[in-house]
This record gives structure tokens, C-alpha cells and sequence, in this order.
């Protein structure tokens, strides 16, 4: 274990829009700040994204893992010194925080920005968990690939779903859109794409109930919503894309947490209960949940720990 005696001004933990956002403008303020990008997590979701089309600024769209990567070297080019590790444990009372990294480190910080953002949900399904990289993906960006002439499917009715599904086409036979009621939450933009691709066909009222397969995915098991019949269906691949929970784990017991787990903030700001502690992006928003929205809370986070700073 290494202990450091340096007491750093603001760790960030998080990368994604809102962290890198937060090392621009604390690295800018020259706090010197740490970004902690995570280990697998780097960049957050926007790595696991195709074409961001509604990013201001980039009226011809751009890839999401080109996004990111501007806004890491921005980070660096002010200074904000980027560990491609997790923070692996967190004691966030007190004035001065601890943290742990994933390779042992401990770090004493006057104020931390809390940027983990969200993680996929699953179905929770025994069969889903032990399929999983056997034809079960949350990502169809990395593992479409695999699914080349194939029938697929996809669980869900937001953006998540359309995007992924819409994806998917480009290698699969059939694109098979399983959703739990008949309307759908996603935009009408992605709507309006999924339904007018004629690889997509849309299965309405229906739950995945069981995911079939031994070694790896050949079906599904699937229960009418409306009725409660069940039915069997032949699929190689399952995509799921039924939305986000937010990484708070490492939290529990610390910050203020809302039921659902999203870190609670004060009002308009992004301080948590905790004085030093700042929380923003897909972590503290149950509504939003944009690349834009979560770099602009990122940015007035970054805000706050300056202020903060200034005021202790
Ligand atoms: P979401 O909007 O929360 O939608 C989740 C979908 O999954 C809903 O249709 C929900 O059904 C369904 N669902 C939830 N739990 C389920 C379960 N256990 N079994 C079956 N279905 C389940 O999540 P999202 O699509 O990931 O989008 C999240 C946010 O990111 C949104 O604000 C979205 O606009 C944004 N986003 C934007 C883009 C883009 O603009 N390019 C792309 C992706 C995501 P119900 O409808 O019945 O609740």
C-alpha cells in the first residue's frame, strides 16, 4: 500500500463526459486535480456509442470514443493528471477524504467529484447472467460483429433499444424488438428510424421470461403481457437495452443516496451532504441522462469544488 503525503486539492473519480468536463475546468482553475478514468471504464458510456449526432458543436455528428478522446486531451492540456484506475474505496467524512485505488494507492484529497455515472441494468435472469458473453450483450457496438446473418433480439422501448437495434441491422439477418407495452419510450427521431428499417420487426406486450441455451444462446422464452401466454422463439443473440442504474456501491452509507440509488445534491448545485463532496452526470440524474447535460453538471461541479476550495 502506498501513502502518499501529499494532500491533493480535488480528486475526480470518473471519467465520461461529466468527469472529463470536471478535470477541464478544475485542471483550467489549476487545482491540479487527479481524474481516476476507471480501469474497463474509461470514457464511460459514450465509448460503447456509435455516431453522437446531437452534441453541440458537431453538426456532421461524431463517433462517441472520438468525443471522449478530445475531451481527455483537453483535460491534459490543462494540467489534469488522468490514472487509468478504479477507486476501489472511499472515506468521505471529514476535511480530508480518503481514497483507495485499485492498485493500492491511498490518496488524501480536500475535495472529491464523484463522476462513476451509470451502469447497464439486467433483465436478472439466471440464464441472461450465465449466457452473458455467449450471445447475451449490452453492447451491441462491441459484440454486433459476432452476429453476422443472424436473428437477433433486443429488450427495451427507449433510445437505448431503437440505437442498438437500428445498429444490429447492419450485421444481422433480422433485428427482433421485444418491448413490454405497446408504445414505446424512446425519441420519435429513433422511432421514426427503427420502424422504417425493414430488418426490424417489433414484438409488442411481450417480457422475456427465460434466456435458452446451453452452451450458448439459441432462443427465448417469452410471456404475453397482456394475456400471460407463453412462447418459445429461436434467437442466437439477446441484446439488452433496458436502461441504466446508477455506480453508487462504493457510496452506501457515506453520501445522501436516493431510493434508486442516484447521489442526492443540494438543490441547483452538485454538493452532496458531505462538505467537499461534489456529485454529477448520470449519477445524480434520474431525468436527463445526456452526453451534454452530464458535461454540464460536470463543469459546474468543478465550479463548486472551486468555490469550496476558495472558501476553506
Ligand atoms: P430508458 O429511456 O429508461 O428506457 C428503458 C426501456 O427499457 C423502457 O422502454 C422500459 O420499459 C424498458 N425496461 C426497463 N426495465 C425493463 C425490464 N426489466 N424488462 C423489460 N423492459 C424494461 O433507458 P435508455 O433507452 O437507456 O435511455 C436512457 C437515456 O439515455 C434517455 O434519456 C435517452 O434519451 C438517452 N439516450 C439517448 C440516445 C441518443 O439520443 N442517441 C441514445 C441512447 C440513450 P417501459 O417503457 O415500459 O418503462
Amino acid at each position: 500500500m502506498l501513502v502518499s503525503d501529499t494532500i491533493h486539492d480535488l480528486v475526480i473519480v470518473g471519467s465520461g463526459p461529466a468527469g472529463y468536463t470536471a478535470g477541464i475546468y478544475a485542471g483550467r482553475a489549476q487545482l491540479a486535480p487527479v481524474l481516476y478514468e476507471g480501469s474497463v471504464t474509461a470514457g464511460g458510456a459514450l465509448m460503447n456509442t456509435t455516431e453522437v449526432e446531437n452534441f453541440p458543436g458537431f453538426p456532421q455528428g461524431i463517433i462517441g470514443p472520438d468525443l471522449m478522446d478530445n475531451l481527455k486531451a483537453q483535460c491534459e492540456k490543462f494540467g489534469t493528471k488522468l490514472v487509468r484506475d478504479d477507486i476501489v474505496e472511499m472515506k468521505l467524512a471529514g476535511d480530508i477524504k480518503v481514497l483507495t485505488d485499485g492498485s493500492g494507492n491511498v490518496l488524501r484529497t480536500k475535495s472529491v467529484i464523484l463522476a462513476t455515472g451509470s451502469a447497464y441494468k439486467e433483465i436478472g435472469l439466471v440464464n441472461e447472467k450465465r449466457l452473458s458473453g455467449r450471445g447475451v450483450s449490452w453492447c451491441a457496438t462491441c459484440d454486433g460483429f459476432f452476429f453476422r446473418d443472424q436473428e437477433i433480439a433486443v429488450v427495451g422501448g427507449g433510445d437505448s433499444a431503437m440505437e442498438e437495434a437500428t445498429f444490429l441491422t447492419r450485421f444481422a439477418s433480422k433485428v427482433v424488438l421485444i418491448h413490454r407495452r405497446d408504445s414505446l419510450r424512446a425519441s420519435k427521431i429513433m422511432i421514426e428510424r427503427a420502424t422504417a428499417n425493414p430488418k426490424i420487426e417489433f414484438v409488442w406486450n411481450t417480457e422475456v421470461i427465460d434466456v435458452l441455451g446451453d452452451q450458448n444462446v439459441t432462443g427465448l422464452k417469452l410471456r404475453n403481457t397482456v394475456d400471460g401466454t407463453e412462447s418459445e422463439r429461436a434467437f442466437t443473440g439477446l441484446f439488452v437495452a433496458i436502461g441504466h442504474s446508477p455506480r453508487s456501491e462504493l457510496l452506501l452509507g457515506q453520501v445522501d443516496l436516493d431510493p434508486e440509488g442516484y447521489v442526492k445534491v443540494d438543490g441547483r448545485s452538485t454538493r452532496t451532504n458531505l462538505p467537499g463532496v461534489f456529485a454529477c452526470g448520470d449519477l445524480v440524474d434520474h431525468t436527463y441522462r445526456q452526453a451534454i447535460t452530464a458535461a454540464g453538471t460536470g463543469c459546474e461541479a468543478a465550479l463548486d469544488a472551486e468555490r469550496f476550495l476558495a472558501g476553506h
